[in-house]
């Protein structure tokens, strides 16, 4: 007899590499390369210490109503978590009770799987197309609810949002997730955001991870109709009223209200990552287009395992996934310029070497 048979097993998970060594170039986990405006960090420095004491507010009323204002909806139309991740974790245990699978595509976000697999929830994955699109005729009903990113991960193709709204309207009967984790990087004509007057099953979620610098302060967020947000509400309130803490709750307000800051800091990102592009062809690469904070490329000769060990021994650490399909790819995050500029000569070597 043991303990064995009678707890929960599951499949996690694996988060890209935070290696603790000084002096590599970290370019694996699509962090933003530029520090967060100081107002953020000066937020977190003016709470006094006895503010501590006292639990933070479980309605996160402040932030909630920041990004409202932010982005012209009601306070009642926002959730806030612990990065994205808790917010889709909570939507996954909120919107997808009916027992038909909940339709993602087959290459996405890896954790949608794993919260599918945790509480028990039946998926189909449908296939992208050879190109890596998504056909929104794999989603004309049918499902127990439907999610993907915009622009998905990892290959960083941005759909339209008329496609996007194709989806939506074909499934009035269940939740529609759309992630917009990268839509902040050149996406923004496309959010489904405007698309929530007319759809009162739409949930768009999104991060202060990547757009806005703040990987470590763990913010995201959910924006829909107000019977939804309800709903996510009273499951967050029965699983824990305190998931946002008071320095995350400071600095996410003070995030949104440095607007100027996050926009400059976006151009970069995006200059960046169209100057990389033009020099990885130059090496012999192909990439999609990407409209994210990250690179999908793949060499014409070399194969991306190899590369990617390369990369790691000179201390450039990117992602690999060995999975069908992407197998030939390495997802390289955007980092500043001269990061970029020594991956580009890393990468010189290496093939000049080759030859
Ligand atoms: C990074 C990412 C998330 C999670 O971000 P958080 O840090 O948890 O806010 C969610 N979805 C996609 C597609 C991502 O790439």
């Amino acid at each position: 007899m043991s303990w064995k048979a009678n707890v929960r097993r599951v499949e996690p998970y694996i988060p890209g590499e935070q290696p603790g060594q000084k002096g590599i170039i970290k370019l694996n986990t699509n962090e933003n390369p530029y520090p967060p405006p100081t107002a953020v960090t000066e937020a977190i420095c003016r709470i006094r210490p006895e503010e501590y004491r006292l639990y933070p507010d479980p309605d996160a009323g402040a932030l909630r109503q920041a990004l409202a204002a932010y982005h012209g909806l009601g306070k009642g139309q926002v959730f806030v978590g612990v990065g994205s991740d808790d917010v889709l974790a909570l939507a996954f245990l909120t919107f997808f009770q009916s027992g038909k699978p909940v339709f993602f595509p087959d290459i996405t976000y890896s954790f949608y799987d794993v919260w599918a697999n945790l509480y028990g929830i039946c998926y189909e994955t449908k296939p992208l197309r050879e190109d890596f699109t998504i056909d929104p005729a794999d989603y004309n009903g049918g499902s127990g609810g439907i999610l993907f990113p915009n622009p998905n991960a990892p290959t960083g193709l941005l759909m339209e949002l008329g496609e996007v709204e194709k989806i939506i309207r074909a499934n009035p009967d269940v939740v529609v997730i759309v992630d917009e984790a990268y839509i902040d990087f050149g996406g923004e004509k496309e959010s489904a955001l405007s698309l929530l007057d007319g759809y009162d099953n739409l949930l768009v979620v999104r991060t202060f991870s990547k757009s806005r610098s703040l990987a470590g302060l763990r913010i995201g967020y959910a924006l829909g109709s107000e019977a939804l947000i309800g709903c996510l509400q009273d499951v967050k309130f029965s699983f824990n009223s305190y998931t946002m803490n008071l320095p995350s709750l400071r600095a996410g307000v003070a995030s949104i209200q440095e607007d100027v800051y996050f926009r400059e800091t976006l151009e970069k990102v995006i200059d960046t990552r169209e100057w990389t592009k033009k020099e990885l062809k130059k090496l012999g690469f192909e990439c999609t287009d990407s409209r994210s904070n990250f690179l999908f490329a793949r060499h014409k000769q070399i194969p991306a395992a190899e590369l990617f060990e390369g990369l790691k021994k000179a201390g450039i650490y990117v992602r690999y996934f060995n999975r069908p399909r992407i197998d030939e790819y390495l997802r390289i995050s955007i980092g500043t310029q001269e990061e970029m500029q020594a991956l580009i000569s890393c990468l010189q070597s290496r093939i000049s070497g080759q030859n």
